[in-house]
């Protein structure tokens, strides 16, 4: 696979920031990678083109007069089309946000992730491809068309971030943005073999990202490597008044932790992670990275997170009724697409008929019936008891253990077009990212090196961490990524 010309987002910002390269050479090799293979993989849907020039311009100037320019000086990323950019369409790869058409929303602002990024010195390079609003595992349903793996054309990169995975993968930048409501950074992260953080619910403003389901979306970064999503993530996260959610904590140096070591770190493992049925491709790899963490110092301790076979039944009815009070707001009249109607209901029933795909359409039915008079109690009251009892079982587990590791995914990145008509097959690939999302913790994916016969795919380590605990997952990432150097070399 490519490899991004500069090193990671560490040494791209450094060289930047010393002169040895300039903003624009940067830029313009980010544009050159996308040029030549956006075509083909499909990870934009918009390119930034003139205006990261013009802002690499501006970053090369203030060089000259000596400013400072920040921790990401001069480092391309890539956007998910969920989050708002000021110059750019914003679509989640919707056509009732006018994907595809003359005229896509474009918002008047930037999502607060975006504006700090761009006070850290970072260029926005375009917008990624994803699954329609975020609803898929395989950056299929959205209007733009599938996201292609790098490594095989013919299989998905994974979803709903396919885009930005792809953009990280393919070197087209060194990092990204994405966003993960039940798994949506964490498995495309496996699947094409880049590290990928789902943050803490509240750690990572929402504000300007499009809301999914409010209680689980989260904003995280995509990076070659871990110091790389390391930094990206500092730069990021914090308080942010504009998101009622969003958590007054103090940032911890997340750069330092990569490279602390585990020494004395209890890992747990939990059994219902590992099934007999696991395959073995993904077994393989998961386990020996667990093994290089042991050697690294890691204690390894077998848990239980019993509660774990209800989180898909219980994400996928909170997740759609959720989704579906959030897309009320697309109704021809406000935003993007309006379909002509004879009267005001007409035009709302047209509009959303013709501007949401199947799988939207799908996920509105599901959360309006979770939540009808009669059935809220059956399904929406319960599934939020499940939701109490995973939450209880983290927190159980995390009285004896600092940290808990398991695959990221069930699978190594599939076929395109192999669950697209089989929904629940789609919703069960998401088996082992749920739990961390429904529990609002910290979560990330490391890569665990490649399995299979001819051309192995990769395979990610999930680690997860008590809330506001991502500094502990990127000592754990860090000392993964450096036995795997090590036997690389
Ligand atoms: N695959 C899950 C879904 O379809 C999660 C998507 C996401 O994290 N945005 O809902």
């Amino acid at each position: 696979m490519a490899t991004w010309p500069f090193g990671g987002v560490v040494e791209t910002a450094e060289r930047v920031g010393r002169g040895e390269v300039s903003a624009e050479e940067v830029a313009r090799a980010s544009l050159s990678a996308i040029e030549a293979e956006n075509g083909e993989l499909g990870a934009y849907v918009a390119v930034a083109g003139e205006a990261m020039l013009r802002e690499a311009r501006e970053l090369d100037r203030r060089r000259a007069r000596g400013e400072a320019l920040g921790p990401l000086a001069g480092v391309p990323v890539g956007i998910k089309d969920a989050l708002c950019t000021r110059g750019l369409p914003t679509t989640c790869a919707s056509r009732v946000l006018g994907a595809g058409t003359a005229r896509p929303w474009s918002p008047p602002y930037d999502a607060t992730v975006v504006a700090r990024l761009r006070a850290a010195g970072a260029l926005v390079a375009g917008k990624c491809n994803m699954d329609e609003f975020a609803m898929g595992s395989s950056t299929e349903t959205g209007a733009y068309g599938p996201a292609r793996h790098p490594l095989d054309r013919a299989r998905t990169a994974g979803g709903s971030s396919g885009g930005s995975a792809v953009s990280v993968a393919a070197a087209m930048t060194p990092a990204a943005l994405g966003s993960d409501t039940g798994g949506s950074i964490r498995q495309p992260a496996s699947f094409t073999g880049v590290v990928g953080v789902k943050p803490t619910y509240g750690r990572v403003s929402r504000y300007g990202l499009v809301a999914f389901a409010s209680s689980l979306d989260q904003v995280g970064p995509f990076a070659s490597d871990v110091r790389g999503a390391a930094r990206v993530l500092g730069a990021i996260a914090g308080h942010d008044a504009l998101d009622s959610t969003s958590l007054d904590a103090p940032v911890d140096d997340y750069e330092a932790a990569c490279g602390r070591g585990v020494e004395g770190l209890r890992v747990g493992v939990p059994e219902e992670y590992f099934p007999a049925e696991l395959a073995a491709e993904v077994a393989g790899p998961v386990r020996a990275a667990l093994a290089s963490l042991e050697r690294a110092g890691a204690r390894l301790c077998p848990i239980k997170l019993p509660f774990t076979r209800h989180a898909v039944a219980a994400y996928y009815i909170i997740a759609p009724a959720e989704a579906s009070s959030n897309l009320a707001r697309f109704d021809g009249v406000r935003y993007g697409l309006r379909e002509p109607g004879r009267d005001l209901a007409s035009l709302y029933g047209a509009t959303r008929a013709r501007g949401f795909g199947l799988e939207v359409r799908r996920r509105i039915m599901i959360g309006t019936y979770a939540l009808s008079a009669g059935y809220y109690d059956a399904y929406y009251l319960k599934a939020q008891k499940v939701r109490t009892l995973i939450r209880r079982d983290f927190e159980a587990a995390f009285r004896e253990v600092d940290l808990i590791a398991a695959p990221t995914a069930p699978t190594v990145a599939f076929r395109l077009g192999e669950k697209l008509d089989d929904p629940l097959t789609m919703y069960l690939n998401d088996v082992f990212t749920l739990p961390a999302s429904l529990a609002g913790i910290a979560a990330l994916s490391v890569p665990a090196g490649r399995a299979g016969g001819e051309a192995p795919l990769p395979v990610g380590l999930q680690l997860m961490a008590p809330p506001l605990g991502e500094a502990t997952l990127f000592r754990a990432a860090g000392a993964c990524e450096a036995a795997a150097r090590a036997v690389a070399s």
